[in-house]
C-alpha cells in the first residue's frame, strides 16, 4: 500500500469519527430517583426526594403514578393512583416536575371516562389537543357575575319552590334510596334543548349503579351533551378522592369558552370518606368523626370553582349539584352541615315522604335556594310564593285537625288544597315537565281549579291541562320565557284553558 493511500484512510476515518462525534446524542436523562420505604392500602411512604413539591406526580415502576400529599423533613406520604399490589419497598420512585392533569375538550362529550381521562366505553381513544391541571384556582370576584338565568329542572316542585340559577351551587340531600340521584338525572335530561353542557361525576358508586345511570343518559339521547367521569368503589381512595377535581377541569374547560355547563358530584359523601382514608393511612391527625381538620377546605375549593362569569370572561356558568348522603336524617352530621354552609341552597329528600309515594321526596320545609330566587323567570314569581305559604299553612292545620278538633269551611278548604298541591308536586321519573306546561298547572293550583276535582282524579286532570300547551298564543309563550312577568290577561288565559280541560272530568264527576 502507498503511504499517500494510507494517509487518505486516515484521514477519513478521523473526519468520520469528528463529525459523528458532532452528531452524538447521549440521550441521558437527569431525572430525581428515590426509593419506596413503605406501602399500605393507597398510600406510599417515600425517602430521598428532598425537593418535591406539595400535590407533584410521583412515578412509580409499571405505570403507576402517585401524588405527594405529606410532605415531612426525611420523607414524603404519597397518594397512589392506581392498584399497588405490583408495589414494594426498595422499589424506585422519580420526580415528574409536574401535577395531576386531565385531558379537556370538545372529543369528551359523550364519553365515559375515569379520573385520569382514560376511556372506559368502547368506542376507542379519545384524541386531545390540551391537558389542564384538575387544581386550580377558582375564578377571582373581579371575573365573576350575578346568577341571572334559571337552569330549569324539569321537576315541577324544584322549578316553582327551589329555583336554581345558572352558576348556582345546589346541594341535594337526604338518607340511602331516596331519589338523590334520580334529581340530577332528571336536571340533565331536561337540558337537551337547553344548550347546558352536563358532567356526571360518579365518586365510589357501585358500578351497576353507575351503569344503570349511563343506560338511562343514552336510552334517553343525553348522551350526546354529557360527560362522565367514573371512579368505582373499588378504586383506590387516590384516585376516588382526583375524581370530583378532574371533572370539574373538564367542565370549566368548557364554561370558559362562554358556555354553559352543568356539574353532578354523585356523591360527596363517599369522597370525603376516601380523604378520610388516606388522611388517616398517612398519619394526619383525625378531628371530628375522624375526618382531617381540612375537610371543609377540600370542598370548598372544589365548589368555589362553580360560578357565573361576567361578559369580558365569556359569560359562561358552572352550576354543581353536589349529592350527601344522610344517616337517619341527621343533617346536622359533620360533612352534611359543611357543605350546607358552602352551598347556595340545599334540597332535603324525605324518606317518610318517599314511604308515602310522595316523589320526588322534596321537603319544602328544610329545602331552600339563596340565590336561584332571582334568576327565576318572572312568570313563576306569583305562585312560587303563594304555593309555599298555602303549602304550609295546610301542613301545620292538618297537624291541628289530627286532634279532632271540629274544622270551619276555610280551614278545610285550606287543607283541600294543601292536599292537591303535594298530589300535583308529585312527579314520576325520566318525566320532565316543560315551562309551559308547568304554568298552566300551577295557575290552574293556585287560581282553585283543581279545587272541585276529586283527588284520584288530580293526576288525570293535571295531564289533560299539561295538553292545552299546545293552544297557548304565541305572544304568551314569549313572554313565558322573557324576563317580563305575565299580565293579568295571560293568567287569565291559563286558568280558562285549564278550566276547558277538564270540564269533562268534572261533569263526569257530578254525574255519578
Ligand atoms: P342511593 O342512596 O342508593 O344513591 P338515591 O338516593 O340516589 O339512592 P335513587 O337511586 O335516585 O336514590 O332512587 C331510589 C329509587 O327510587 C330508585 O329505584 C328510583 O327508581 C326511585 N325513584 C326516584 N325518584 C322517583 C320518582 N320521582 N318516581 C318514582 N320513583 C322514583
Ligand atoms: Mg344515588
Amino acid at each position: 500500500m502507498q503511504s499517500t493511500d494510507l494517509t487518505q484512510i486516515i484521514d477519513d476515518t478521523f473526519l468520520e469519527i469528528s463529525h459523528s462525534r458532532k452528531n452524538y446524542d447521549s440521550n441521558i436523562q437527569f431525572r430525581e430517583m428515590g426509593v419506596v420505604k413503605n406501602i399500605s392500602a393507597g398510600t406510599a411512604t417515600v425517602t430521598g426526594l428532598p425537593g418535591t413539591g406539595f400535590e407533584e406526580l410521583l412515578e412509580f415502576p409499571n405505570n403507576l403514578f402517585g401524588m405527594a400529599f405529606n410532605l415531612d423533613k426525611d420523607e414524603i406520604g404519597v397518594v397512589l393512583l392506581g392498584r399497588n399490589d405490583q408495589l414494594q419497598a426498595g422499589d424506585t420512585v422519580l420526580r415528574t416536575h409536574r401535577v395531576a392533569d386531565i385531558p379537556v375538550g370538545e372529543n369528551l362529550i359523550g364519553r365515559v371516562i375515569d379520573s385520569l381521562g382514560n376511556p372506559m366505553d368502547d368506542k376507542g381513544p379519545i384524541s386531545f389537543q390540551q391537558r389542564n391541571p384538575i387544581e386550580r384556582p377558582a375564578p377571582p370576584i373581579m371575573s365573576r357575575e350575578a346568577v341571572n338565568a334559571p337552569l330549569q329542572t324539569g321537576i315541577k316542585v324544584i322549578d316553582a319552590i327551589i329555583p336554581i340559577g345558572r352558576g348556582q351551587r345546589e346541594l341535594i340531600l337526604g338518607d340511602r334510596q331516596t331519589g338523590k340521584t334520580s334529581i340530577a338525572i332528571d336536571t340533565i335530561l331536561n337540558q337537551h334543548d337547553k344548550n347546558v353542557l352536563c358532567v356526571y361525576c360518579a365518586i365510589g358508586q357501585r358500578t351497576a349503579a353507575v351503569a344503570k345511570v349511563i343506560s338511562e343518559l343514552t336510552e334517553k339521547g343525553a348522551m350526546e351533551y354529557t360527560i362522565v367521569v367514573v371512579t368505582e368503589g373499588n378504586s383506590s381512595p387516590g384516585l376516588q378522592y382526583l375524581t370530583p377535581y378532574a371533572a370539574t377541569s373538564i367542565a370549566e374547560y368548557f364554561m370558559e369558552q362562554g358556555r354553559d355547563v352543568l356539574i353532578v358530584y354523585d356523591d360527596l359523601t363517599k369522597h370525603a370518606r376516601a380523604y378520610r382514608e388516606l388522611s388517616l393511612l398517612l398519619r394526619r391527625p383525625p378531628g371530628r368523626e375522624a375526618f382531617p381538620g381540612d375537610i371543609f377546605y377540600i370542598h370548598s375549593r372544589l365548589l368555589e370553582r362553580a360560578t357565573h362569569l361576567n361578559e369580558e370572561n365569556g359569560g359562561g356558568s358552572l352550576t354543581a349539584l353536589p349529592i350527601i348522603e344522610t344517616q337517619a336524617q341527621d343533617i346536622s352530621a359533620y360533612i352534611p352541615t359543611n357543605l350546607i354552609s358552602i352551598t347556595d341552597g340545599q334540597i332535603y329528600l324525605s324518606p317518610k315522604l318517599f314511604e308515602l309515594g310522595l316523589l320526588p321526596a322534596v321537603d319544602i320545609g328544610k329545602s331552600v335556594s339563596r340565590v336561584g330566587g332571582k334568576a327565576q323567570l318572572r312568570a313563576y314569581r306569583k305562585i312560587s310564593g303563594n304555593l309555599k305559604l298555602a303549602y304550609a299553612q295546610s301542613e301545620e292545620l292538618e297537624t291541628f285537625a289530627r286532634f279532632g278538633t271540629r274544622l270551619d269551611q276555610d280551614t278545610k278548604k285550606m287543607i283541600e288544597r294543601g292536599k292537591r298541591i303535594r298530589m300535583i308536586f308529585k312527579q314520576p321519573e325520566m318525566k320532565p315537565v316543560s315551562v309551559p306546561e308547568q304554568l298552566l298547572v300551577l295557575h290552574a293550583l293556585i287560581n282553585g281549579v283543581f279545587d272541585a276535582v276529586p283527588l284520584d282524579k288530580i293526576t288525570k286532570a293535571e295531564a289533560l291541562i299539561q295538553k292545552k300547551y299546545y293552544q297557548l298564543p304565541d305572544e304568551v309563550l314569549q313572554r313565558i320565557y322573557s324576563s317580563e312577568s305575565l299580565n293579568e290577561v295571560d293568567e287569565a288565559i291559563l286558568v280558562m284553558l285549564a278550566k276547558e280541560a277538564i270540564t269533562n272530568i268534572l261533569k263526569l264527576d257530578s254525574d255519578e
